[in-house]
């Protein structure tokens, strides 16, 4: 596959509002968007760094795959996504080639109006990892 940014950081948080005055204040960053992803049950923000971004994702119910991280790991990073420039299909299919493990079988629409599928952290050395393209 053909990689050429890390496109965002995902970072967990048990409420946005509670964390943004740190980015915007402390590290002076700019909140241009937040969004309900409904089907992943996750309210993102997403703040500009230069060529990448930080994403802060909050749960919007208990049963959210980020309420049971925070639940289990604690506020911190959740995962970092690359942008793939030759398509997030291909990249899935480049990674069942390749016997890497992944929670996604087909792309899925993301923030943002991103393409976007996850690798399986026991696969990507601990990380989990997003792809994802416009
Ligand atoms: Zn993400």
């Amino acid at each position: 596959m053909k990689i050429s940014k890390i496109e965002h950081l995902g970072i967990a948080v048990p409420s946005i509002e509670e964390a943004l005055p740190y980015y915007q204040q402390v590290l002076g960053f700019e909140c241009y968007n937040i969004e309900t992803v409904e089907d992943q049950k996750v309210r993102t923000a997403f703040l500009r760094v230069g060529e990448t971004k930080i994403e802060l994702l909050e749960p919007t119910s208990p049963d959210s795959t980020i309420a049971k991280f925070l639940e289990t790991r604690g506020q911190g990073i959740h995962h970092i996504a690359y942008k793939v420039e030759d398509g997030v299909a291909n990249a899935l299919a480049e990674c069942d080639e390749k016997g890497v493990r992944t929670i996604d079988k087909a792309p899925r629409g993301g923030a943002e109006g991103l393409h976007i599928a996850f690798l399986h952290p026991k696969a990507t050395q601990g990380v989990l990892t997003e792809l994802c393209e416009e």
